[in-house]
């Protein structure tokens, strides 16, 4: 789950980390403007777009204010609008608040974050004095302008690896201090509160030297939902992907991707496996979905409805390895599905395994127009043709 920039300064407030004053606007409101407007020593206010996604500086989501008046402009320009980040993807998030702060003059901009790293097993600290832009870019172009200190998970973080950190980002004496101090915060946040991500990007060195926490994002580990309940409630599924949500009231675990084929599978392993094979013939995947090992007829169905919502979509390669769950239950839910939705995109399906053969019969006898096709690469093939033409009709 993800968190909003005034969501995330506040949570780390809670942990003593220092933040800008601020205020949050859902309405360009004029009278909350010159009401609660924080004190601003440069005379000038950063006003930021709320949306689940970074890289809104580029995309206009980050608009400077000299006056009341201009903070309420640019507010206006904001709110109600959708933001379209290179992160967010082509539809854009929608902006339903903005965050007024007051703008500071950086002198340079660090990029500091907590996260865990998969292969370790470890969460790691990252810094770096290229602050500002993409991690990814830094990492791509100067792999040795990142630092990393790995965290031992019975010990914590070490005050020393932080003023190792510090060093290394070639911070003075006071600075080192402090950046140790945020550090720590910042990890008893990141335990404290299940975080599987914080990022500051930028931390911010103004002209008097001291280090500001000009943005901040933070995403919970979605595993411990059950125990940060308080920050649950906060949830904002207006930033959600719809589908991604209808899918977790299922039980699906399902991804939007920018493809037209979709795909239907049991197993995580089993899906990748047959995206990659779509992509091997020349196909790209409209969506990852995982229906789980034991799957019912029941799954099936909301699966389909699901994928079939989705207007990119022109063929769907449904896999199923009938280990857990039977062959002609899988083809029944198809079935049924294929009824509800009046069913008019070219379907290939794939059972094997337990009751393969009477599924398979099932689905033949069904009267629609399924293909069946028992050999995944020939069936990742099928498809890939099926949209293709199914395309060229349609244009
Ligand atoms: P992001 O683009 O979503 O990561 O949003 P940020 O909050 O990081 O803002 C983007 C960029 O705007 C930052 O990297 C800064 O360069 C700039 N910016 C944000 N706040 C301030 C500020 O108070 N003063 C100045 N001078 N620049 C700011
Ligand atoms: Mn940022």
């Amino acid at each position: 789950m993800n968190l909003h920039e005034y969501q995330a300064k506040s949570l780390l407030s809670e942990f003593g980390v220092e933040v800008p004053p601020n205020l949050l606007l859902k309405q360009a409101s004029a009278k909350q403007v010159a009401t609660a407007l924080p004190a601003s020593e440069s005379g000038r206010w950063v006003v930021k777009a709320q949306v689940h996604s970074g890289a809104r500086g580029k995309a206009g989501g980050v608009l400077l204010a000299e006056s009341a008046d201009e903070i309420v402009q640019a507010a206006d320009a904001l709110i109600g609008t959708r933001l379209v980040t290179e992160q967010a993807g082509s539809a854009g998030l929608p902006v339903n608040s903005v965050l007024v702060e007051p703008a500071v003059t950086i002198e340079r901009e660090f990029y500091l974050a907590l996260m865990v790293d998969r292969a370790l097993q470890r969460v790691v600290m990252i810094a770096s004095p290229e602050g500002g832009m993409d991690i990814e870019v830094v990492a791509e172009s100067r792999p040795e302008a990142i630092f990393r200190a790995i965290i031992n998970p019975t010990l914590g973080l070490g005050a020393y690896q932080a003023r190792q950190l510090a060093f290394a980002l070639g911070l003075d004496g006071r600075q080192v201090n402090a950046f140790a101090s945020l550090a720590l915060k910042l990890y008893r946040a990141f335990v404290g509160r299940d975080a599987a991500l914080i990022e500051i990007n930028p931390l911010a060195q103004v002209a008097d030297g001291e280090l500001v926490v000009v943005d901040a994002k933070i995403s919970l580990d979605d595993n411990a939902g059950y125990r940060q309940t308080e920050w649950w409630q906060h949830r904002d599924v207006t930033q959600e992907d719809p589908a991604e949500r209808k899918a977790i009231e299922h039980g699906l675990n399902y991804v939007s991707l920018e493809g037209n084929i979709a795909c239907m599978v049991n197993g995580a392993g089993l899906a990748m496996a047959t995206m990659d094979l779509i992509q091997q013939a020349g196909g790209m995947p409209a969506n990852f979905l995982d229906v789980g090992g034991g799957t019912s007829a029941a799954k099936v169905t909301e699966a389909f409805k699901l994928i079939l919502e989705n207007e990119r979509v022109e063929a769907i390669l449904v896999n199923i390895f009938g280990g857990i769950v039977r062959c002609d239950l899988i083809a029944e839910g198809i079935i049924e599905a294929a009824r509800e939705v009046e069913l008019d995109v070219p379907t290939v399906v794939r059972l094997v395994g337990t009751n393969a053969e009477q599924g398979r019969q099932m689905l033949g006898d069904s009267g629609l127009a399924l293909i069946a096709e028992d050999d995944l690469a020939a069936a990742a093939e099928r498809a890939v043709t099926l949209a293709n033409s199914n395309r060229e009709v349609s244009q």
